[in-house]
């Protein structure tokens, strides 16, 4: 197993990290308990030490499986990262017990790394407002946490204001050879990475997207001189970045687990370990994906706000993904989450405000009826 300095905290951790969103599930949609328990463990047994949970993972019990599973000599042995969701932070009072019940569900006196959850830019003054992270300094010199960190979905623009008002320990983002230009995009990789904080990449594989190509992506792997799984490839694009401390995997079966660490256990799995060769074959991966996107999109985010609060590049990147992916099974997954939130495309009122704005001259109303057609009725066991 390759490891990596986690930023100025001084800690050494494993290169490939577990996510514990993704543990095996019973017919009912629980954990099944059993299982992970023995994923969790070979995985610490077998040189993973960072283990990446929050409250709100698997309906707010994957703290506690973590913290069952760890109990003991392993729990010494590893670094836990957890995330309390920022609308839970009302008041301090319920930050402080929040991280209480966290304690108790991960069966330990304190955590590694303690997250903001999810946030984006537009959150980050009401972040400041509520004093959010004078309650979690608070914790550090109290012993209870060890690091401040924030997850982040968003723009690089929000990105950049969150990573530079404030002198976090980490952060944590979703990058992959497909969101170059997404999210926090690859200069954001970069900002993060000459900060000096801790960076940690969760979705190098897309959600599994990444795990299998299409016919014409399989055509460009197969060109290669070098001949390599998808997921191998994807895990090397972002061990590639010398910045990177840690790469979230959410392995679901114990096979996963061993397959990674033996990936990860390469010794040229490292910085540098692509050529500038393997580079320009992963852009024609890209290339050849993005060639089938149904809609121009670019995720610019000039037609946002939504006086609705529709979230419009958030529903035609699912949309895409689900046809350059010839699956609609996971995007019509996390659609549920737009449409919990009051965000999917049904709030559409065809004020027509955002089409004003669209430089790719989309239709966007009529695009997102077509896309909410596509992805509604998602219904989670
Ligand atoms: S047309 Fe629909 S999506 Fe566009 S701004 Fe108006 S309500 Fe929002
Ligand atoms: S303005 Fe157009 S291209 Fe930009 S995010 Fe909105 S729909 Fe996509």
């Amino acid at each position: 197993m390759q490891y990596r300095g986690y930023g100025k905290t001084g800690y050494k951790v494993s290169l490939l990290g577990m996510g514990c969103m993704r543990l095996p599930r019973k017919e009912d949609g629980q954990v099944d308990r059993e299982r992970a328990y023995e994923m969790i463990r070979y995985a610490a047994d077998n040189g993973i030490d960072y283990f990446d949970t929050a409250f709100g993972y698997h309906n707010k019990t994957s703290e506690e499986v973590v913290g069952e599973a760890l109990e003991g000599e392993r729990r010494k042995k590893v670094k836990i990262a957890t995330k309390q969701p920022f609308g839970e932070m009302t008041t301090q009072a319920k930050i402080r017990e929040n991280l209480e019940n966290t304690l108790k569900k991960l069966r330990t006196d304190h955590v590694d790394v303690y997250l903001v959850h999810g946030i984006n830019g537009s959150q980050w003054p009401d972040i400041k407002k509520r004093e959010i992270l004078k309650e979690y300094e608070k914790f550090k010199d109290e012993g209870l946490i060890g690091a401040i960190a924030f997850s982040y979905h968003g723009n690089y623009d929000g990105f950049e204001n969150v990573l530079t008002e404030y002198d976090w320990d980490m952060c944590q983002v979703q990058h992959n050879f497909l969101d170059t230009n997404r999210e926090v995009t690859t200069k954001g990789i970069d900002l993060a990475s000459r900060k000096g904080l801790a960076l940690v990449v969760m979705e190098p594989l897309r959600g599994g997207s990444l795990c299998q190509g299409t016919d014409a992506v399989n055509r460009v792997y197969n060109g290669a001189p070098v001949k390599r799984s998808p997921v191998e490839w994807a895990f090397r694009y972002v061990a590639n970045f010398p910045g990177v401390s840690t790469i979230l995997s959410g392995m679901s079966t114990l096979g996963q687990i061993k397959e990674n660490i033996a990936l990860f256990s390469k010794p040229d799995m490292k910085e540098g370990c692509l050529t500038d060769e393997d580079l320009a074959m992963l852009a024609k991966v890209k290339e050849t994906y993005e060639s089938v996107a149904a809609i121009p999109c670019t995720s610019c985010e000039y037609c946002l706000p939504c006086p609705q609060k529709v979230q419009i590049p958030g529903v035609f990147q699912r949309y895409n993904t689900a046809s350059m992916f010839e699956n609609f099974e996971p995007p019509r997954r996390t659609y549920m989450f737009l449409t919990k939130a009051g965000t999917d495309a049904s709030n559409c009122v065809e004020c027509g405000e955002c089409e004003k704005k669209c430089p790719q001259g989309i239709k966007i109303i009529e695009q997102l009826k077509i896309a909410h057609e596509a992805l509604k009725g998602w219904i989670e066991l």
